[in-house]
């Protein structure tokens, strides 16, 4: 069976690509398995830079084919922001998630539901020792809600509103929730191509 590397330390991250990568005959492995603790800092201005970056150095450490992500909320009134920076979000003024979302919602006071659109998006990279085999771009549309709605989920997820759900992603279900977000739909772009591009 050909291995692969999923550069996390993430277990709910590394369930979701167990899941969703099930009907591939590829054999998953974590950064936990191998014992690697070292952590590459996120230094790109991109979510394509931050995730080759990762996959680039942990399949040099590794010595393994390895798949790494970069995510984050994008909100448009906000030009982008928080982006790449969406766990960093506030600096050293935001201790956790409720934070980050509450200064979220400050900087979005006033604005009206039709301009409150955002996306989250996710981009996959896959690397060889020497060379990004491929990248790929998962993405789901929402709006930002005026507060914080549902437990279930982490992140900007209580104020992440899908219209055609009628929810927030932390009303909804997480098998649900998986099945949809912007992982989900990297992952399911990447299991296509995922057999090819090892045996290559
Ligand atoms: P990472 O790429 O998984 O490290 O995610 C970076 C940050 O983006 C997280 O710390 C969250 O703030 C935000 N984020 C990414 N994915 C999600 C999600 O599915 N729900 C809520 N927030 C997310």
């Amino acid at each position: 069976m050909v291995k692969l590397l999923i550069a996390t330390h993430n277990k709910g991250k590394l369930n979701e690509y167990v899941e969703l990568l099930s009907s591939t005959s590829v054999e998953l492995l974590s950064l936990d398995d191998l014992s690697i603790h070292e952590d590459v800092e996120e230094t790109g201005f991109s979510f394509h830079e931050n995730s080759y970056l990762k996959a680039k150095s942990y399949s040099q450490l590794s010595g393994m084919i390895t798949l790494s992500d970069d995510s984050g909320l994008q909100v448009d009134q906000l030009g982008g922001e928080p982006g790449i920076y969406s766990a960093r979000y506030g600096g050293e003024s935001c201790k956790s998630d409720t934070d980050r979302v509450e200064l979220l919602l400050s900087n979005l006071q006033g604005t009206p539901w039709p301009a409150r659109t955002a996306r989250f998006t996710c981009v996959i990279s896959i690397c060889g020792v020497d060379k990004l085999l491929s990248s790929v771009v998962g993405s789901i549309s929402g709006m930002i809600q005026y507060e914080p709605r549902g437990n279930n989920g982490f992140g900007y997820d209580p104020i992440f509103y899908l219209p055609s759900y009628r929810k927030t992603m932390s009303e909804i279900e997480q098998k649900e929730k998986n099945l949809l977000s912007h992982r989900a739909d990297a992952l399911r772009k990447v299991s296509h191509i995922l057999p090819n591009l090892i045996s290559e």
